[in-house]
């Protein structure tokens, strides 16, 4: 597996920001073939990043959440997209047009829900509409009955 997909989304998110950012400070590939790297973050000596390509959790990271675990950092991430940039730009397009694939498939879904409610009969309405009171969250119960007045006696 590549080192991207050993890390969870919010890794490659974050890292991929951090290289954008530029906090990748320096890298350089070592004699037997893995890379190490200095990478900016939030203490104030920078973390030192051990990236082996070949089996990524091998890598190493000092920061608090991978030091002396096999997990796939920020750090890692962006030292990664730092000696690949064509990764960087091919992972930031791929998740442009998955966004946009989401958006298209969301309002298509809309759409649908809209011309189904349209068709719908007053009486299947007034039951989907109580059923949606009664089995969702207490504040739209609770806004309805304000809405509407109805938290008084029935006149
Ligand atoms: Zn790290």
């Amino acid at each position: 597996m590549g080192l991207l997909e050993c890390a969870s989304g919010a890794s490659v998110w974050r890292g991929y920001d951090y290289y954008i950012e530029n906090k990748v400070l320096s890298f350089k590939k070592e004699e037997n073939g893995y890379y190490t790297a200095t990478v900016s973050g939030s203490s104030k000596s920078p973390y030192m990043v051990e990236l082996h390509l070949d089996h990524p959790r091998k890598s190493k990271c000092n920061c608090p959440h991978a030091n002396g675990k096999r997990i796939i950092c920020k750090h890692m991430v962006a030292v990664y997209f730092s000696i690949f940039p064509d990764e960087a730009k091919r992972f930031y397009n791929e998740a442009m047009v998955y966004e946009e694939e989401q958006e298209k498939r969301q309002e298509l879904i809309y759409e649908n829900v809209r011309r189904y409610v349209s068709k719908m009969k007053k009486s299947e309405l007034q039951y989907a509409l109580l059923e949606l009171l009664f089995d969702g969250p207490d504040w739209q119960y609770d806004h309805f009955v304000r809405e509407n007045g109805l938290d008084e006696e029935w006149r």
